[in-house]
């Protein structure tokens, strides 16, 4: 599990200082969870191979090939400032101001772009004390983003599937932490998501520029990949989902040439039904290739260490061993291309098994 949650995280190192650091620190490569283990089937369930009817696929519009979450409440951009055990905080008014202009400014910048932009709480900016010292924190890029979403959701009394939270933490850092961000249960407009940064970047844009930093994670929360998971540049390109150095802000002046979202990277946006209702997309993929790379560019789920996964039938990946449902809690937040992958494999691993595919309640066709 370790490894795979290691992956999740996408993290921005836009000082360009820590640049080179990027290549062993930034996790950016992988781009879903493994599948799910699949027990073996028992006898009962096996049947003599049969030939399937091959059909012409289907050219599958992006918005089916994510899992249809039921909706909810609209998602609202949360800051909070969270201070190990260990150590205290005396900024916290000053903070307060710095991160509510940066916000505004954030917000702005995604009008410009989309049209229409997030919510952002308007609460004085809360202090969550944390349970884990800055050493334990520190210690692991992953595990921190995964206690402290805990800590977050027991804090607001919600979990994964009930927050209405897009959490930006202003972590107090003893030793200086990279940015971050992940959506908590991928690109659904379900949940909200989690950006972390070092508090410190608010007064000063060490270790990195914080506001260019803000836009730039808030899009992992709400779902998008680097630009190189289409195998762009990271260092030159248009877009905020790069660490081209020319978008860097310098306190709360965003820079000349602050970045922009790519017609795909807004085509994905859009599925975020809650983070970004009145988003329309000028531009949706309708080539099998830009569909599988929009998809593709989509950050997956976080694991189950910030909180159990639930069943939700007609959602996502559901998948059975003749009459036997085999596919986990987890399998509801696969994207199409997870679930083809998890189908394919164990149809290879049991060919004498019937093996049933649904997705988001229709079979699975591939
Ligand atoms: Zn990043």
């Amino acid at each position: 599990m370790a490894e795979a949650s290691r992956t999740q995280l996408r993290i921005a190192i836009p000082c360009l200082l820590l640049w080179l650091l990027a290549v062993t620190t930034d996790r950016g490569a992988a781009q879903s969870s493994p599948p799910r283990v699949i027990t073996r089937a028992s006898a009962h369930d096996v049947r003599p191979v049969r030939a399937r009817a091959r059909a012409t696929p289907r050219v599958v519009p992006l918005a089916d090939r994510i899992p249809h979450v039921p909706g909810g409440a609209p998602i609202v951009i949360t800051p909070v400032l969270f201070v190990p055990s260990d150590l205290t905080y005396d900024r916290a008014a000053e903070a307060d101001a710095a991160v509510r202009a940066h916000v505004r400014i954030a917000q702005e910048h995604y009008r410009r772009l989309l049209g229409t932009s997030f919510a952002a709480s308007a609460a004085t900016l809360p202090i969550v004390q944390g349970a884990r010292t800055a050493a334990e924190y520190e210690a692991d890029s992953a595990w921190r983003s995964h206690w402290i979403t805990r800590e977050l959701f027991a804090w607001a009394r919600t979990d994964r599937y009930r927050s209405h939270h897009l959490f930006v933490v202003l972590y107090v850092s003893a030793t200086a932490i990279d940015g971050g961000g992940i959506p908590f249960n991928g690109t659904l407009g379900t949940g909200g998501g989690y950006v972390e940064l070092d508090a410190r970047a608010l007064f000063g844009d060490e270790p990195y520029p914080f506001q260019s930093s803000l836009v730039h994670e808030i899009g992992h929360a709400l779902g998008l990949d680097h630009v190189a998971c289409r195998g762009e540049s990271m260092d030159a390109s248009p877009s905020l989902m790069s660490y081209d150095p020319s978008h860097h802000s310098a306190g709360l002046s965003p820079s000349a040439d602050p970045g922009t979202f790519l017609p795909i990277e807004i085509a994905a946006l859009a599925l975020s039904r809650r983070a970004l209702p009145n988003l329309r997309a000028p531009w949706t993929p309708t080539s099998e290739a830009d569909l599988a790379q929009a998809e593709a560019c989509l950050l997956p789920a976080m694991s189950d260490a910030i909180g159990p996964f639930r069943a939700m039938p007609g959602v996502g990946l559901e998948m059975f061993y003749g009459a036997r449902h085999v596919s986990g809690e987890d399998a509801s937040l696969y994207s199409r291309a997870q679930a083809i992958q998890t189908c394919r494999q164990s149809r290879t691993m049991y060919p004498r098994t019937r093996v049933r595919c649904l997705y988001n309640g229709e079979p699975l066709s591939f």
